[in-house]
């Protein structure tokens, strides 16, 4: 038995789609692949050709960033992509189903609706903790992917490294389990990217998203062992990566920029702390959930209230309010200084109305 017995017998059998930049190899002359024999009238000179699917420069460079082995790695726009892949290449339509611990990010149960696998909930504690004796009891011969989000969007707690080797050894040959990690640089727990794969039926995500700033370029690794990651490779269209994105992440991910943003990641876990604890003294606020990640879950007496008079002063944070248990809360991204005092100014003034202590509060901060 073993990781690949999960997946759907129909995506083991396919035989993936062959590119033209698949076959060729070597010359100098491409009149394979319909492209222009011109480069665009754009920034660069090799954006008429179709990319690499997987570009080995790419692929080193995550793998040296995770400290994995670069068959260990898949690259794909975003977590979102892996997310999808993982749920089109285990789920039968109909038949199988994942399983997510409420409240937790929603992609997952919909690329579950997309390829219509059922989704078994198991809720967070009421602490918001993971309970993993309760997730080993709801697994069914149907659950085959089991998301732990951790650190846990959009509340904020994480999962210690030692719970989710606990659970992926636990449902070995039983169920993929698929740790999220994409707040994972802004806790203190380590995480499990380094034995994604050596517990076979562990599968982690990465993205570039978050600490690495890099949202808009799209770039997430799936991190598994090498036969789930040639599983997925056959479901993912020919060219996922543009070149532009290669382009860019090979930049951002040189060594004197990695020391620059592990200093910004620092400066966003103490803004982080600070904001935790000042927004923990103003009136208004019932109480702020602790953070792993780069964000704050804040409960207010009157969220609308705070919703509103944060966007009046051009504030836009995240209503989580249709979350289960988050029924009174708001997620406020950690910004810059700048922005993170804006937000506690702005807050104090509208929690407190008396003009006294409306001075009071706007020292805070
Ligand atoms: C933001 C986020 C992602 C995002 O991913 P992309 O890499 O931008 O697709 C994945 N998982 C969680 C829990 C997130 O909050």
């Amino acid at each position: 038995m073993s990781a690949l017995d999960l997946a759907r017998p129909e995506i083991r059998a396919l035989a993936p789609y062959s590119s033209a930049r698949m076959e060729s190899s070597g010359g100098s002359v491409f009149l394979d692949a319909n492209e222009s024999a011109y480069p665009p009238f754009a920034d660069r000179a090799n954006w008429n050709r179709y990319p690499d699917p997987q570009p080995e420069a790419l692929l080193q460079r995550l793998a040296g960033l995770y400290g994995v082995a670069v068959d260990r790695v898949l690259a794909g726009r975003g977590s979102d992509e892996g997310i999808d892949l993982l749920v089109r290449a285990f789920c039968r339509a109909g038949r199988d189903a994942i399983l997510i611990s409420p409240p937790t990010f929603g992609m997952y149960a919909v690329c579950a609706r997309v390829q219509d696998a059922d989704v078994v909930e198991v809720p967070l504690r009421d602490d918001f903790t993971l309970d993993i004796q309760a997730v080993i009891a709801a697994w069914t011969p149907a659950v085959k992917l089991v998301f732990v989000c951790a650190p846990n969007n959009p509340s904020g707690g994480g999962v210690p490294r030692s719970d989710i080797v606990r659970l992926a050894e636990a449902l070995a040959e039983r169920a993929i389990v698929v740790a999220d990690q994409a707040y994972v640089e802004f806790a203190d727990d380590p995480g499990v990217v380094d034995v994604a794969g050596e517990i076979e039926n562990l599968v982690v995500l990465r993205t570039l998203s978050k600490a690495w700033a890099l949202a808009g370029v799209r770039l997430g690794a799936l991190v598994a062992a090498p036969q789930v990651v040639a599983l997925l490779r056959k479901i993912m269209p020919p060219y996922p990566l543009p070149r532009p994105t290669t382009e860019a992440v090979l930049r951002a991910l040189a060594p004197d920029r990695q020391i620059r943003t592990a200093a910004r990641i620092a400066e966003a876990v103490d803004e982080r702390e600070r904001m935790r604890a000042a927004l923990a003294t103003l009136a208004g606020v019932q109480c702020v959930l602790p953070s792993a990640a780069n964000f704050l879950t804040v409960r207010f007496a009157d969220p609308e209230r705070a919703f509103a008079t944060l966007h009046e002063a051009g504030i836009v944070v995240r209503d989580v309010r249709r979350y289960p248990r988050l029924g009174d809360a708001l997620r406020i991204t950690i910004g810059s200084p700048a922005d993170n005092r804006r937000v506690l100014d702005v807050l104090s003034r509208a929690g407190d109305p008396r003009p006294e202590s409306r001075a009071r509060m706007g020292a805070v901060g």
